[in-house]
């Protein structure tokens, strides 16, 4: 059908990677070692600031490594230039040159390059046919719907043919809609373009839909890297667990635990529930297939704010509450999940060891004993 490569995937690692945007200041990045599968979506995801951007534009070259490397298939480009990795970006909200075809955007970088006008036409023209946008080519980005944008951005962004697309909240401007149909259509040409994506986002919802790998981050440095499933199933620290949501999180002697919404047990205190945490219902939310519960608890110290229940439809239905309700939470054995202290803020943390043994983060906070 058209004459445009295959792109090759390449795995990317990084290693010990830091960043240090002024000497003496905390590092933005600090000491992070990373490999990311060819061929896989990976979305680095965590708070505002946490360093993804500055992970992604030191892998980009479009930022100096303060030390450490990045590896592509196992060659080391840290200190090759932007255009030289193999490596391409794709921005916030496409960034296409609003007075250009989707012909000439997608050819810009050609021309940048010095490469001829027929070639670079043609060669713009074979991308834009891959992405099922050769009817469009003459169009500009204002007569072309969001996802026929986002369609020119990724051709543009492959005209260079790169081995791993960087994409750096490319859905954040988007109104909730257009994110949610970009988003499977972003998963979509992930697949079958075979590239690797690397995507920043700050959204758990986000990078839960897309990602074959997520990388949650927090003060510059990785918490937890796993698929989906696995961390929200396994959440390694209270940040991971409150950051992905849908958790709760409570101390117990033995230390902090995390229990999913949904795997939350809760009775109605009217002489059957004497055991759990004492609670009041403070909040319901009809949500169609769940109903969410929002709770106070009596005591202050176990959850240290505020619980939620996530109930199916026809579980609240057979016996509902309402706001007020005194209840008893409990949960399965099974279903706690024991939680690591996670990272301390830069300043707070050894040069040494990032991390604090199990516990030494907790004496703000009485340990209580638990009655399952
Ligand atoms: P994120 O993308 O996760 O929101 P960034 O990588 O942009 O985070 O920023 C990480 C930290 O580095 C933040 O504290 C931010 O203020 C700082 N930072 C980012 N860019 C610069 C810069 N160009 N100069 C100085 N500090 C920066
Ligand atoms: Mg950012």
């Amino acid at each position: 059908m058209n004459a445009v490569a295959t792109p090759v995937p390449a795995a990317v690692e990084i290693v010990a990677l830091t960043k240090r945007y002024a000497p003496g200041t905390p590092a933005a990045v600090d000491q992070i070692d990373l490999r990311i599968a060819s061929g896989s979506y990976c979305c680095l995801l965590g708070p505002s600031g946490c360093g993804k951007s500055t992970t992604l534009r030191m892998v980009a070259g479009h930022e100096s490594v303060t030390s450490g490397d990045i590896l592509l298939d196992n060659r080391n480009i840290t200190n090759l230039p932007a255009a030289a990795r193999g490596t391409a970006m794709m921005f916030q909200s496409f960034a296409l040159f609003p007075h250009l075809s989707a012909t000439d955007n997608v050819a810009f970088s050609l021309k940048m390059k010095g490469v001829g006008k027929a070639e670079r036409q043609k060669r713009a023209h074979d991308l834009l046919d891959r992405v099922a946008m050769g009817h469009l080519a003459e169009r500009k980005p204002g007569e072309l719907s969001g996802g026929q944008q986002q369609r020119v951005a990724l051709a543009r962004a492959l005209i260079t043919e790169p081995r791993v697309l960087l994409l750096d909240e490319p859905l954040s401007a988007l109104d909730p809609f257009l994110r949610i149909q970009m988003r499977a259509e972003l998963r979509r040409w992930q697949k079958e373009l075979g590239l690797t994506f690397v995507h920043v986002t700050h959204s758990q919802e986000e990078a839960m839909a897309l990602a074959d790998t997520m990388v949650v981050m927090n003060h510059g440095v990785i918490e937890q890297v796993g698929a989906p499933h696995a961390i929200y199933n396994h959440p390694a620290s209270e940040f991971v667990a409150r950051f992905m949501g849908g958790h709760n999180v409570f101390d117990t002697p033995a230390g902090p635990i995390a229990v999913r919404n949904d795997h939350m047990r809760i009775a109605a205190v009217d002489g059957a529930a004497t055991h759990g945490l004492a609670a009041k219902v403070t909040d319901v939310e009809y949500q169609g297939t769940y109903v969410l519960l929002g709770l106070a608890l009596d005591a202050a110290a176990p959850g240290r704010q505020s619980v939620s229940v996530l109930l199916g439809e026809a579980a609240f239905l057979a016996s509902p509450y309402s706001p007020g309700d005194s209840v008893r939470l409990s949960w399965a054995e099974a279903d706690a999940r024991t939680l690591g202290p996670g990272v301390k803020p830069p300043g707070q943390r050894s040069a040494a060891t990032a991390t604090t043994p199990a516990g030494a983060l907790r004496d703000d906070t009485a340990a209580i004993a638990m009655t399952l």
